[in-house]
């Protein structure tokens, strides 16, 4: 099994500057490739592909030498990127590829395990380029390393990612349950057992700090000082909450994998749903497309089945004792309703969580 384990790093002044030289490399040769790979294909109709980027950027870096500098594996990863971002596109999976922008995008690079490069000692990370990192090493880690992401998140701070394979991974007992789950807007979710899901309170407070932060910093004027402040506010906030419901959603999705052997959820769209305005509802539709990665690899992890519910299944309007389908319930105001047909009475989202696990288990059937 793969994992990875992310650790905070502590770069000096030196390693900093070379971090961030990395970026801006891997961006360049991104960039100089996508340009060329496009201009290629509109002169001839002749696709540059991965392999003549990397013969070419064998000789690019004997020109320009400032490439030198930094971590040749890291440029190399940044070429398969664009290839992976070119095969997405061709399987219809993804838009063309975009130039990528300082402003925009993340700063991360990547580079490869070998030869022993990447090494872990007490408190510090060996580095291809930098050295031993200074670093805050949580928790052991085990099997064979991959490669590892360096980043920086909008507040400044550093993280090195390291990706492991073989890792034994002990599966969890079989306790012979099952449960569908109706995920909400206004509670998290509802399970088939009639659990009600709470969003946690401290997420709420938080959120609305944010807002606060949110306005003040559009009051200041773009470029003042205090506008660069603002924004480091906002940034450290959103990290907040960003990682607070990391740790209530890792929370849960442990311990629904632990208590069921098979879990049913629909299969949302996460990406379509993001677009939506409002922001309490985009907040909870990041949750839920995380919440269903954790638990699809939770599942992967301990053995455990996850079965996932097309979204034009009418999960909500369906009566789950008789099927007989009532489109009145189309109208989201109505919480409780009764079956016309076997006049059995439903909560809601209690009735969508049965109906997700019984089309659920029917598929897996
Ligand atoms: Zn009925």
């Amino acid at each position: 099994m793969e994992k990875a384990y992310k650790f905070r790093i502590y770069p000096n002044k030196k390693q900093e500057e070379l971090i961030q030289k990395t970026f801006g490399c891997c961006r360049f040769v991104y960039n100089y490739y996508l340009a060329k790979r496009i201009e290629s294909y509109k002169q001839d109709k002749t696709d540059f592909n991965y392999y003549a980027c990397s013969a070419d950027l064998t000789k690019l870096k004997m020109n320009l030498k400032w490439l030198k500098e930094v971590d040749s594996q890291a440029l190399g990863k940044s070429l398969k990127d664009l290839d992976n971002a070119y095969k997405n596109f061709f399987k219809h999976e993804a838009g063309f590829p975009k130039f990528k922008s300082k402003k925009r995008n993340k700063k991360t690079y990547r580079t490869s395990f070998i030869r022993n490069n990447i090494r872990i000692s007490n408190n510090n990370i060996q580095l291809p380029k930098l050295g031993l990192v200074k670093c805050k090493i949580s928790r052991q880690i085990e099997g064979r390393i991959l490669n590892a992401t360096v980043s920086q998140n909008p507040s400044g701070k550093y993280y090195v990612s390291i990706c492991c394979a073989n890792v034994e991974i002990p599966k969890l007992e079989k306790t012979g349950a099952v449960v569908g789950i109706d995920l909400g807007i206004k509670e998290f979710g509802i399970t088939s057992d009639g659990e009600h899901i709470e969003n946690p309170k401290y997420l709420r407070k938080s959120e609305m700090k944010l807002a606060k932060l949110q306005r003040k910093l559009s009051r200041k004027s773009i470029g003042s000082n205090n506008s660069s402040k603002a924004r480091i506010k906002v940034a450290r906030q959103y990290e907040k909450i960003t990682n607070q419901r990391k740790d209530f959603l890792h929370k849960l999705s442990t311990q629904l994998i632990r208590e069921y052997d098979v879990i049913c959820i629909e299969d949302l769209k996460v990406e379509n749903m993001v677009k939506n305005h409002n922001l309490a509802k985009s907040i909870n539709d990041v949750s839920w497309g995380e919440f269903v990665r954790q638990l699809q690899y939770k599942a992967e992890w301990y053995g455990k089945t996850i079965q996932k519910i097309n979204t034009f299944y009418a999960s909500s309007q369906t009566c789950n004792v008789c099927g007989y389908k009532n489109s009145e319930v189309k109208d989201l105001a109505i919480r409780e309703w009764e079956c016309p047909e076997c006049h059995a009475k439903h909560d809601r989202d209690e009735n969508a969580s049965m109906n997700i696990l019984n089309e659920g288990l029917r598929l897996l059937a």
